[in-house]
């Protein structure tokens, strides 16, 4: 679909604020915290040091757990990133909001948290990656990629159209929001800054400073690296995610088309050579000559190689890559995170200013062989989160309660004194943020994803995960129910539904999946309407 973002962006400008908001709020004299929500798309928490340092250094990021609270359980309800996205701003779950994947565009008439902040008295701005195909309501200022967006040079797209601005994505998409600091902060207001980073998401592109660097660094192997996906249903197995097979050569391990040709690699997809066959058009000579001067030997070397290469080595030589050029892209993100602290240290923005760090969901770091997200196993279920709020949260604090992308809308909303929505289906996250935990009770989560048949081939799924227990229906082609003692196997990779040791856990799992469903108005017939959608597509 062609969309014109012109067009629609004016459109948003004049439409009217749905008059289901919530009454208007007058924003008290700094008693309303501002808040800064930065989130990254695709950051594993394997690759934040805050939650483990074995593949890399975020001493950045890390000042927010330093200072404030580290998640060990925070998650997300669907993974995968424009639904995470429209979860996080209506504080519904992809059922109801209806952004169940990322083909269909948001439905602009949900309402979203920045709009009822907007319409209390905040002055709201975001910059970065939406990916909604229509641009955000509620917000003062944007400037957003369209779509992916470009990590070189990227297009931005405002209320007064679209402009191509030279660098590096992570660098000004940092640069715009301490402009908007600089020169149209209104102070007699709070503020929401929405501070979104496309990095480091696919195709994994990192700025000069850093390929140079990482390409000469290797690192540890995951348990699960070569898994066989024995012992668990279809769904692992069938899944397009693995390293190996399913990883463009070109477009993410940065192997040149003529290399590929040379040595008889066939393209994966049908995208795989576009990156670097199109780089002409977006990159300038200058950042293409030293893409080259690090990239070309490197081409060189696995030329050499290749012919003599086991598929196991071929396996780790990918892993490697991957990781060089997905951390490399992290270490803009926290050099870049360090930036904007430090400006609002020297501005003295901290104090009465919740910052979040999160990512859209968690992303496969070469666990069970795969890269990318879909699956409610852990790495991609489970998402960074960090929050710090000088004064309200105790420094250096961890929580391991199990919080959801859900619960942002609710939290903002009542860190600002506001009443949320009643359809709003999160939990406020403040009695953990501020030490109150005999008010927080959840003992289970909810996840449903729909992208499926599609890229990567993940099959749809649902469940309900506890601290102790992760059951899930797969369903659509198939009827599979699978169940994780989370426990006794953290790696996940015994479906013991079957086990009659775990017959009453499965009975137990399978009721409270029933009440959860109900509960968060899910049902069979949704799941119906949404398997329809994509057939009349
Ligand atoms: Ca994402």
């Amino acid at each position: 679909m062609k969309i014109n973002y012109k067009l629609l962006g004016a459109a948003a400008m004049v439409s009217a604020l749905p008059s289901c908001l919530p009454a208007e709020k007058k924003a008290g004299e700094n008693t309303q915290p501002n808040i800064i929500f930065m989130m990254a798309d695709d950051h594993a928490y394997q690759a934040i040091s805050a939650y483990s340092n074995h593949l890399i250094e975020t001493p950045n990021i890390d000042r927010l757990a330093t200072e404030g609270m580290l998640f060990t359980n925070a998650c997300v309800t669907n993974s995968i990133c424009a639904p995470s996205r429209a979860v996080i701003l209506t504080g519904k779950h992809s059922h109801l909001n209806g952004k169940i994947d990322n083909r269909f565009p948001f439905d602009t008439t949900q309402i979203t948290f920045p709009q009822i902040l907007q319409n209390a008295g905040y002055q709201t701005a975001m910059f970065g990656k939406l990916h909604f195909g229509n641009n955000p309501k509620g917000f003062d200022e944007f400037k957003i990629l369209p779509g992916q967006g470009r990590y070189y040079n990227p297009e931005f797209i405002s209320n007064k159209g679209t402009e191509v601005i030279e660098g590096y994505v992570t660098d000004l998409i940092t640069d715009l929001s301490i402009d908007w600091f600089e020169n149209r902060r209104d102070k007699s207001k709070p503020f929401l800054l929405m501070y979104l980073h496309k990095a480091p998401h696919r195709e994994w592109e990192p700025a000069e400073r850093h390929y140079q660097e990482y390409i000469h660094k290797s690192f540890p192997e995951p348990a699960t690296l070569f898994d066989n996906y024995e012992g668990r249903g279809s769904a692992a197995k069938e899944a397009e995610m693995n390293l190996l097979t399913h990883m463009n050569w070109s477009g993410d391990s940065k192997l040149y088309p003529d290399v590929m040709e040379e040595l008889g690699i066939e393209p994966t997809t049908d995208w795989d050579l576009k990156p670097l066959k199109n780089r002409e058009e977006v990159m300038t000579a200058e950042q293409i000559a030293s893409w080259d001067a690090t990239y070309k030997p490197m081409n060189e070397e696995f030329k050499k190689n290749f012919p003599k290469m086991t598929e196991k080595e071929k396996m780790q030589w990918r892993y490697q890559r991957y990781m060089q050029d997905y951390l490399a892209c992290i270490a803009a993100v926290d050099e870049n995170v360090g930036r904007l602290l430090d400006y609002l240290d020297e501005n003295n923005l901290r104090e009465n200013t919740i910052i979040v760090y999160t990512s859209d969901q968690g992303f496969y770091l070469g666990e069970h062989g795969w890269f990318d997200k879909r699956f409610i196993y852990n790495e991609s279920f489970k998402t960074p989160l960090l929050i710090s709020w000088p004064g309200k949260i105790e420094a250096g604090s961890r929580s391991d309660e199990m919080v959801q992308n859900l619960d942002f809308a609710q939290t903002f909303l009542e860190a600002a004194g506001i009443t949320p929505p009643e359809d709003m289906q999160g939990e406020s996250l403040i009695p953990l943020l501020t030490g109150e935990t005999d008010k927080w009770n959840r003992e289970e989560v909810y996840y449903h994803y729909y992208e499926y048949p599609a890229v990567h081939m993940v099959k749809r799924h649902y469940g309900i995960v506890t601290k102790e227990f992760k059951l899930v229906h797969f369903y659509y082609d198939v009827d599979e129910w699978e169940l994780y003692d989370r426990n006794k196997d953290t790696l996940e990779l015994k479906n013991v539904y079957n086990d009659p040791a775990y017959a009453e856990v499965v009975k137990d799992m399978k009721a409270k999946l029933v009440d959860l469903r109900a509960k968060y108005h899910d049902s069979e017939e949704l799941d119906q309407k949404f398997i329809d959608m994509y057939d009349e597509k």
